[in-house]
């Protein structure tokens, strides 16, 4: 009974989240389709201060799609664009049709294929113009785990690091075509405000197999396999009876039993980010874990924490190590939102990162850790 409760009271702040941004709809801005990496500061903008989140009544399975308003032409990653078989990583075609790109990485060059075959919003051109790196992390299938570095220029200092990460769940399409729209805002405009860790796709397996899986290919939801300190008590348990074992929420055998989820965290102890930014699909909200103070919209996506499941990275990294990070949720896992919202969203966070950033290296520095 107190499940259904919190089931109909989630239900309800969905829908009242849906809502408000219908509302909003006609009152967006013709933005330009690359925003400036250094936005001007944004007034500052109403937060809650965050109570400690209890644990969650799990969002359900993606609500019926709510197409963006037709401001542009999106081209959808359309389920037979998705269906397309592609190339095997092992075999990848090596030559990219553009005289621009030199990527001499057979590792990206196979991925940016498979990549481009099956997202409708990423052509293999894309991607490879991306110039993302092999980090050498690899998936179960031994595919690349690809990065893209954004370095502090010479003469700034940067106002922190930032990691930003798309696809943990192989079938929300949208989570990845967004990071490499904002991958070419970043090639464009980097301009030293902060250093940038990028990583588009953190599940290639979940993503580029014929069907794709919100799961790795071990069938383990990555973002139930962080090692939180309530793990090896509540993982299970809470996939078993909170869940009734939906297999797309396993979460592992052990804590860190995954390739991907041992090498984000990796990544994480060697980068040290000041913040972290998860993009998801379908749920239409921001979420937020961590010190310092949530964003309170990015575009149309306006806050609404959920809690904290057992092994998520939000409590792995923001409850349990205090590094701030903000889960967007877009609004659909199929359709991208129009170009002015895309830029909409990254001006927000932009202006976001631009507050909260240095308030963490303060709190940071005095907790005399060492930097760097
Ligand atoms: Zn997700």
């Amino acid at each position: 009974m107190l499940r259904f409760l919190r089931v109909l009271t989630y239900a309800s702040s969905l829908i009242a989240a849906l809502g408000l941004i219908s509302c909003t709809t006609n009152t967006e801005k013709a933005n330009p389709t690359k925003a400036p990496v250094v936005s001007e500061p944004q007034p500052e903008l109403i937060t809650q201060a965050k109570t400690k989140p209890q644990p969650a009544v799990e969002p359900q399975e993606p609500l019926p799609e709510k197409p963006p308003a037709p401001v542009e032409q999106p081209k959808p990653d359309t389920p037979a664009r998705l269906e397309r078989p592609s190339a095997k990583a092992d075999n990848p075609s090596k030559t990219p049709t553009s005289s621009t790109v030199n990527t001499s990485n057979d590792a990206i060059a196979g991925l940016c294929k498979e990549i481009g075959d099956k997202l409708g919003s990423v052509t293999v051109d894309n991607c490879l113009q991306a110039s993302l790196r092999d980090s050498g992390g690899r998936s179960i299938l031994d595919r690349a785990i690809a990065i893209k570095k954004f370095d502090p220029q010479d003469d700034k200092q940067p106002l922190g690091r930032v990691l930003l990460m798309g696809g943990i769940h192989g079938d929300e399409y949208s989570s990845v075509s967004i990071v490499f729209r904002w991958l070419e805002t970043l090639n464009e405009h980097h301009s030293g405000l902060f250093e940038w860790m990028v990583v588009p796709l953190l599940n290639p397996d979940g993503l580029l197999r014929k069907k794709s899986q919100r799961q790795n290919d071990a069938g383990v939801d990555l973002n139930r396999n962080f090692p939180t300190p309530d793990w090896r008590a509540d993982a299970l348990n809470y996939w078993r009876n909170r869940t009734y074992s939906n297999p797309r929420r396993y979460p592992g055998p052990n804590a860190s039993s995954e390739p991907e989820t041992r090498w984000f965290i990796e990544q994480i102890e060697s980068f040290k980010p000041d913040a972290i930014v998860a993009v998801h699909a379908p749920h239409s909200l921001v979420d937020y874990d961590g010190p310092q103070r949530p964003p309170h919209k990015l575009g149309r996506l306006y806050l609404q924490e959920l809690g904290i499941y057992p092994g998520s990275l939000g409590n792995y990294a923001g409850v349990a190590k205090d590094i701030p990070v903000v889960t967007i949720e877009l609004s659909s896992a199929g359709i991208m939102p129009p170009s002015s919202e895309i830029s909409s969203m990254w001006s927000d966070l932009i202006a976001w990162l631009q507050r909260e950033v240095p308030k963490q290296r303060l709190a940071r520095s005095q907790e005399n850790e060492p930097e760097d």
